[in-house]
């Protein structure tokens, strides 16, 4: 299963600027809002996450400690 980002559909007011900007094609309109479509064409770029003016997309990073 692809991890994708996260979008807040209370905030998205489905300008449509993810949707053109994903070169993957991970942004669907679904009525008056966007959803994210899972694929594993997603390269975690976060240009999504920086393009919503609304602040609808997340992006999250794990931090991942490793012991040496
Ligand atoms: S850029 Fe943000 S507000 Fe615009 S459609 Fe995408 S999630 Fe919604
Ligand atoms: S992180 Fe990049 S490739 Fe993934 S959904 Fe967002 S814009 Fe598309």
């Amino acid at each position: 299963m692809a991890i994708m980002p996260d979008i807040d559909g209370g905030k998205c007011n489905a300008c449509g600027l993810c949707v053109s900007l994903c070169s993957c094609n991970a942004f669907v309109f679904v009525g008056q809002v966007v959803a994210v479509v899972e694929t594993e064409l997603c390269n975690w770029c976060t240009d999504c996450e920086a393009i919503c003016p609304l602040g609808a997309i997340r992006c999250p990073f794990e931090i991942v400690f490793e012991e040496i």
